[in-house]
């Protein structure tokens, strides 16, 4: 599992969209003139690749793996560039023949135009929205909307009759790190362990910050005895995890964990509480541990 974008390239991402969308309209204005005005005719615009050339085309594919080539709407956008761009020629090579483009062509140059500038909006407004859904310490899911998402997975769950295990993870001693390190230790700790754990976790999986030290993991299409080795594999692997301090200093942290597979008909909510059930009885036996939520 990825970590999601961090503030810094939030923001990196904000401005490099705000000037692409300049660049774009900028290129929309040169173009409209010559259909309008017939004013000169950039001569990339007539090229069979002007998509590649235009400035939006250099940025677009300037890049072999973008930040953002996972997000439906980016890939999107070379479709809608390089129809525009097909209308935009046709609608050119008129103008560079003396003739008035045809209404229908100058329409779909405006109408694709048009929608590429909405659709960079649409990518831009969905990297803002990030920041409302990531934590900044630790960069993974914040709580608002995880029942939202964590419904989405049931409902999946109950489609494809898979099951689908969530865990409440609460590191132990917590306080502890804080009263003898500082808090900056403490804030070391969720950093570094959520990075750890978010390297274990499959590309499916997600985690939320549920609460101050507190993490809710769901782990898809997961019978709950194959959830318990990951999760195992989580809590053994924090236990051996040197976590390095601000002050140059290492210590060393553990956790508890409460599983549970969620039905696939009763709240999300029910789960959680059922999960968070299992996670005091880890406690109570001595943390360090998974506890599985027997229904029983
Ligand atoms: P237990 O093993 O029973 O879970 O004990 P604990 O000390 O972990 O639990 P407790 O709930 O008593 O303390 C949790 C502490 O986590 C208290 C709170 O100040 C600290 N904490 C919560 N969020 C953060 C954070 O973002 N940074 C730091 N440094 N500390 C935090
Ligand atoms: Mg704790
Ligand atoms: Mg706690």
């Amino acid at each position: 599992m990825s970590l999601p974008l961090d503030r810094e390239e939030i923001q990196h991402l904000t401005e490099e969209l705000e000037v692409i969308i300049a660049a774009h309209l900028a290129w929309f204005k040169h173009i409209n003139r010559a259909l309008v005005c017939a004013s000169p005719v950039n001569k990339a615009d007539l090229a069979d690749d002007a998509h590649l050339r235009s400035p939006f085309g250099l940025w677009y594919y300037s890049h072999d793996r973008h930040p953002l080539s996972e997000n439906l709407d980016f890939q999107n956008l070379g479709e809608i560039q390089q129809a525009m761009h097909a209308a935009t020629r046709l609608a050119l090579l008129e103008v560079f023949d003396k003739r008035r483009p045809d209404a229908e062509i100058y329409d779909r140059c405006i109408d694709l135009t048009l929608r590429l500038n909405t659709m960079l909006r649409r990518v831009q407004l969905e990297i803002i929205g990030e920041l409302l859904t990531t934590d900044s310490l630790t960069g993974c899911a914040s709580r608002r909307g995880m029942l939202t998402r964590l419904r989405e997975e049931q409902e999946r769950a109950l489609r494809i009759q898979r099951p689908c295990c969530l865990c409440l993870l609460d590191f132990d001693r917590f306080k502890r790190v804080n009263d003898e390190h500082g808090h900056p230790a403490g804030d070391a700790v969720l950093r570094q362990g959520l990075k750890f754990i978010t390297g274990v976790l499959r590309k499916y999986d997600s985690i939320y910050r549920y609460g101050g030290e507190e993490f809710l993991i769901c782990l898809p299409g997961t019978p709950i005895k194959d959830a318990f080795q990951v999760i195992e594999r989580i809590r053994s692997g924090l236990e051996r995890l040197p976590i390095r301090l601000p002050n140059g200093e290492s210590l060393s942290i553990t956790a508890s964990f409460g599983l549970i597979e969620m039905h696939p008909r009763h709240p999300v909510e029910e789960a959680i509480a059922n999960a968070d059930m299992a996670l005091i009885r880890a406690k109570e036996n001595g943390r360090n541990q998974v506890e599985m939520w027997d229904a029983e």
